[in-house]
């Protein structure tokens, strides 16, 4: 779960919002919802796939960095496939992805649920900083 507050579009008041990612056999969803103080609008959203960019440096900064490494690196090949379809990127810059995977643990399971169904193993690792 992440937190962030915006301006209410209904009143100009701060709004406090909550969002949370999830995997859901194998789906990755996200869904929030947010609050306003002011004039008690609840807005609710909610979405299929990785999680916008704009929400999420909410949660790395509560969950922290992650990056995925494949076991074996003579899973390459297969592994661009799966990360192509996933991130939806080309397959030349699936390569440049996969050197350097960081994201959301909640993203990162998702793909690698998504390697382990072309029997790939990979581990997460979380970033230091
Ligand atoms: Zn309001």
């Amino acid at each position: 779960m992440a937190q962030y507050t915006s301006i209410c579009s209904n009143c100009g008041g701060t709004e406090i919002g909550n969002y949370y990612q999830h995997l859901i056999k194998g789906d990755l969803l996200w869904s929030g919802h947010a609050n306003c103080k002011s004039c008690g609008s609840n807005i609710e959203f909610d979405g299929v796939g990785d999680l916008p960019d704009e929400l999420k440096p909410a949660i790395l900064a509560e969950e922290g960095e992650w990056q995925l490494v494949l076991d074996d690196q003579n899973d390459i090949v297969p592994a661009l496939h799966v990360l192509r379809q996933r991130k939806q990127v080309s397959l030349k810059d699936a390569r440049a992805v996969l050197n350097d995977l960081k994201d959301t643990k909640t993203t990162l399971a998702w793909i690698q649920d998504g390697l382990r169904q072309v029997k790939i193993n990979s581990t997460l690792v979380r970033c230091s900083s």
